[in-house]
């Protein structure tokens, strides 16, 4: 009865039944909605059939084929899902953070999914004017601005968008080990409000991570546009982190979200304190037993960061396995987690990864029951259309060329006129220069060197305004997005992702 994911048919939709495959791959399409009991639509093909563009808990995401068909579906438009909500309650720990280190420096850190507003938000909070982008990928490293505010200096850190913090991509690695190692006061959780449910998941995250959130509430203009009501002040309460809504690119919030960083630094803040996610008897039952081999070989003290390690062990996180073989007795320890993740295997026929991934959506699910009202809970409907078209099968290419077409020919034949002013205008004034002057080397050097020169670049600058133009139409368009999924084959012939068709791009300019 189930087949395979790249098998259904454009428009079909279907019910995900298992993820196959392993490693990091599996849990990265499983942490982006990938979960058993879904329902997936698949959108539309690319050009050369690969990649495929599916619907997924709102919002679209593009698998290639080969990965499409490590999942299993049951095709079908009203498959009714056992509802077995494993995720009943967020309790809240004893536990309370531990204290900020003394001085007035507060070192913020800003995460969130790519496209959340994060740049937006760390231009507007430190007056910088850092890239932006409509796709991902935009912020690789790290920047940092410290900002004055109210006798404290606040050190933001601008960090590279992440669907979650485990070891798929280079980015999330990164994001991790800032967290982890550099510790930073307060954690700044960018979240879009128009896709709460996958932004969410980062957060179930940092909830286990055990840093002090705020939960900045971006894009709360398209929230809002949509006729959407969130009750965001229990949605904090909820998740222990108090909310704030943004408006990154205009700028709304930003003194509001200085103010929280100060209150939750200060601890002064009501709502910020532990929550523990509890996963259902079973798996709290061998988060428990792993735990407790963690705690007794002494690699690691507290509760909360031995949870942290003990969930992290029976999801089957290499890195952290790696960080642990390292000390005590690793051997017993990976040996009774794999004994526990078998046994959850056993008792609910999935890997405990997958019951893991569920549980923290699970968890979201529930919050958002009690506070998203009315409206349409998802965005991406008004963003189909023109996709159709930009992305069509036979189009999709000549639209490309015809673009590239007009942005090159723009480029020389409308450049080239200012190019001849700019040309005579330089001419001209080396011979003015060269009259003025006596003869000499100094004649020689203004008019053969220093005006010649100079004008020998500038005449270029035309050319690489207009180049720079359509690039950005490109870009903040989105259609930038759109190239790298039509030309994803083409790119993975070679050895590349269709991402890297935008530095291939923007490397004309
Ligand atoms: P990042 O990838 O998280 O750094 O996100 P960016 O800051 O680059 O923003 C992605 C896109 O969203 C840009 O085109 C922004 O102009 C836009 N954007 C940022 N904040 C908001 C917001 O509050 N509302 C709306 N509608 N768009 C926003
Ligand atoms: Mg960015």
């Amino acid at each position: 009865m189930s087949i395979r994911l790249s098998e259904l048919e454009t428009s079909r939709t279907g019910v995900i039944e298992r993820v196959h495959g392993q490693g990091a791959f599996r849990k990265r399409i499983m942490e982006m909605g990938f979960i058993r009991g879904r329902n997936v639509e698949v959108i539309r093909n690319a050009p050369l059939l690969d990649p495929v563009e599916y619907r997924i808990m709102g919002y679209n995401v593009s698998l290639r084929r080969s990965e499409a068909s490590l999942v299993e579906v049951i095709p079908g438009e009203e498959y009714q899902i056992e509802a077995v909500p494993r995720v009943s309650s967020c309790d809240s720990g004893t536990g309370t953070f531990s204290s900020p280190g003394e001085g007035k420096t507060i070192r913020v850190a800003l995460v969130g999914n790519p496209n959340s507003g994060k740049t937006s938000i760390f231009n507007q909070a430190s007056g910088s004017n850092e890239r932006t982008g409509n796709y991902s990928g935009v912020t690789v490293e790290a920047r940092m601005a410290s900002v004055p505010y109210n006798g404290y200096r606040i050190d933001l850190t601008d960090l590279p968008g992440t669907y979650s913090v485990t070891e798929y991509t280079p980015e999330e690695l990164f994001v991790r080990s800032h967290l982890l190692d550099n510790k930073p006061d307060v954690v700044i959780n960018v979240v879009d409000a128009s896709n709460l449910e996958r932004n969410l998941y980062l957060t179930t995250q940092l909830i286990e991570m055990n840093v002090r959130v705020i939960i900045a509430l971006n894009m709360y203009d398209e929230l809002e546009k949509r006729g959407t009501e969130l009750r965001y002040d229990d949605l904090g309460r909820m998740m222990g982190m108090p909310v704030v809504p943004t408006v990154g690119f205009r700028g709304k919030g930003i003194t509001e979200l200085k103010e929280k960083i100060v209150e939750v630094f200060e601890g002064t803040d009501p709502v910020a304190r532990p929550v523990k996610i509890s996963y259902g008897a079973t798996i709290e039952a061998s988060i428990a037993s792993v735990q407790q081999e963690i705690m007794s070989s002494g690699l690691a003290t507290g509760r909360i960061r031995s949870r942290y390690l003990a969930v992290k062990l029976l999801e089957g996180d290499s890195s952290v396995k790696g960080m642990l073989s390292g000390a005590g007795e690793p051997d017993r320890l990976l040996l009774n987690c794999a004994r526990e993740r078998d046994k959850l295997s056993k008792a609910y026929g999935e890997d405990a990864d997958a019951l893991i991934a569920d549980g923290r959506y699970g968890f979201i699910a529930g919050a958002l029951a009690e506070t998203l009202i009315g409206g349409a809970r998802q965005t991406g409907a008004g963003r189909r259309d023109p996709d159709h078209v930009l992305t069509h099968r036979i189009w999709g290419y000549p639209i490309f060329l015809a673009f590239l077409f007009i942005m090159f020919q723009t480029t020389f034949v409308v450049g080239s006129i200012p190019m001849e002013w700019i040309e005579s205008g330089v001419s001209s004034l080396g011979a003015l220069a060269g009259s003025l002057m006596p003869e000499g080397s100094l004649r020689d050097l203004m008019t053969d060197g220093i005006i010649a020169g100079v004008g020998g670049v500038i005449v270029f600058l035309p050319n690489i305004l207009i180049l720079f133009f359509f690039i950005s139409l490109m870009e903040d368009t989105g259609y930038m997005a759109r190239v790298s999924f039509i030309m994803d084959k083409l790119m993975h012939r070679i050895g590349l992702h269709g991402k890297s068709f935008i530095p291939l791009l923007m490397g004309f300019g």
